[in-house]
Parts: structure tokens; sequence; C-alpha cells
């Protein structure tokens, strides 16, 4: 029986999972049927002696491709693919809204990729959405997964176990959140500089320490992420709710 959250894993290196998942709180997660996951190794459908799951690319140039038969017997093994994902720098860029979306689907299929990438033919037959990690390339998709996974285990419920933990953090309203701050209340660092807490947070006065939060909240995005900060004037503007 598979969990409220299953994931499939189409990878040439299946060992490679649940990988940092198993600790912490996603590992908690997974011991305690929250979320579970099969991890298939890709080179099962491969044919010939040598199982190559890769040739040479149409029109030339460096590096291999994967090949979309073997892709296809792959994605077509599993039982409940949900939706379908390929993990690719290509692909549209995962924010925390659409982790929130990932994380309310019961069932997910990640494709890995490895060398130049997957045959294009393949993904647009079994529809696979393309997803990046961020602007930068991997050498594989699986830490791509991964970061995928992570982020929407903690979203599940029962995970975290503090609504409001998630509801006040980065991207989660459209800004980047406020600075944290723990004991000792003044601490002297390394290079001799004593460091206090900021005032406000000892005070004990809820509202007043909300509306510094957010203060610092709006002037960390604005400095850090003008991007985030224009669509959220953006929306303000037009008497629209900021994206997340
Ligand atoms: N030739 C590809 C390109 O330039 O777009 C890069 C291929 S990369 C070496 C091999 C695999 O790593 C990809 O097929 C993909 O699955 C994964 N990968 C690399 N960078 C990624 C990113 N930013 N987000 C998601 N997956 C990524």
């Amino acid at each position: 029986m598979n969990s409220p959250w299953h994931i499939s894993i189409l990878t040439l290196f299946p060992e490679m999972f649940p990988g940092p998942l198993g600790h912490s709180l996603s590992g908690k997660a997974l011991e305690n049927g929250i979320w579970s996951f099969k991890a298939v190794n890709i080179r099962d459908f491969a044919q010939g002696v040598h199982k190559s799951v890769d040739d040479t690319p149409y029109g030339g140039g460096a590096g291999m491709v994967m090949r979309p038969d073997v892709i296809e017997k792959a994605t077509l093994s599993i039982e409940n693919p949900g939706r379908k994902i390929y993990l690719s720098p290509r692909g549209k860029p995962l924010t925390q809204k659409l982790v929130q979306e990932l994380s309310e689907e019961p069932a997910l299929t990640l494709l890995c990729g490895r060398y130049e990438g997957v045959d294009q033919r393949v993904l647009e037959s079994q529809d696979y959405e393309e997803i990046s990690i961020g602007d930068y390339v991997l050498s594989g998709g699986e830490p791509a997964a991964m970061i995928l996974m992570d982020a929407c285990i903690r979203l599940l419920p029962g995970v975290l176990g503090n609504e409001d933990t998630v509801s006040e953090e980065s991207f989660s309203s459209g800004l980047l959140e406020y600075p944290h701050f723990t004991r000792p209340a003044q601490w002297t660092s390394a290079d001799g500089h004593i460091r206090e807490v900021p005032e406000i947070l000892t005070s004990g006065d809820h509202s007043k320490i909300r509306d510094w939060r957010e203060g610092q909240a709006e002037s960390v995005t604005k400095a850090r992420r003008p991007d985030l900060w224009n669509i959220r004037e953006n929306a303000r503007l037009s008497g629209k709710k900021p994206k997340k």
C-alpha cells in the first residue's frame, strides 16, 4: 500500500535513495509512512548484452543522450506514476508555490537525467513536465530530485508539526524571512565585538515584535531580491494578493 505521498524515481543510481532524505525530519516522516518511494533502475529496461541506456546525439556534438525506448519502458513500468517530472536545467523554475502544489499530489514520478539529457521525443510522448532547481548545471538529476522531494516533504501534514512556521518562512508570502536570534542575549564574538539581540525581541510586546519582523522581512527582500520585491509591489499596486 502506498503512502499518501508516493514518489517513483527513475534513475541509473537507485542506491543513491533515500540518501540524505533518510535522515532527520524527512527520515522520520519516511519511517512514519508519511511518504514512500521506489527507486527504479533505468538500466533494467535496456536491451542487449551491454544494456546500453544512451547513444550518440543526432546532428553530432559532445556527449551521449538517454534513449527514448529505454526511458519509455521504465516509465510504463510504474503502476501509479501521477504527475511525471523530468528534472532539467531547461525546465520551469522550482518555486515554493510549485513545491506546495507538488506536495499536494498523491503521486509523482521523477526522471533523473545523466549525460547530455534525455531524447526529447519520449519527454513529449510520456507527458513529462520539465522542472529546474536553478540556473546551473548538475551532473545528474538525482540531487535535483532530492531537493524537490525535501522541499515537498516538509510541507506534508504531520512533518513539521507547526503550520505557523511554514506561513512565516521565506517565499510563503512573497518575502524573505526576518532574521533570527537566540540565547545568549549578549554575546561576544571571536573578534571581541559585544553583540546584542535587538531589544524589541526581549520586550514581550508581541504586536511590536510582529511589526518589527515584518519591517525586517521587507527590507531584506528589497535589498537582496528586488525581483521578488517588485512582484509584491506590483501586486499591491494592482490590488492583487502577492503571489507566493
Ligand atoms: N545538457 C544539459 C543542458 O545543458 O541543459 C545538461 C545535462 S546535465 C549534465 C545531466 C542531467 O542533470 C540532466 O539531464 C538533468 O536531469 C540534471 N540536471 C542538471 N542540472 C539541473 C538543474 N539545474 N535542475 C534540474 N536538473 C538538472
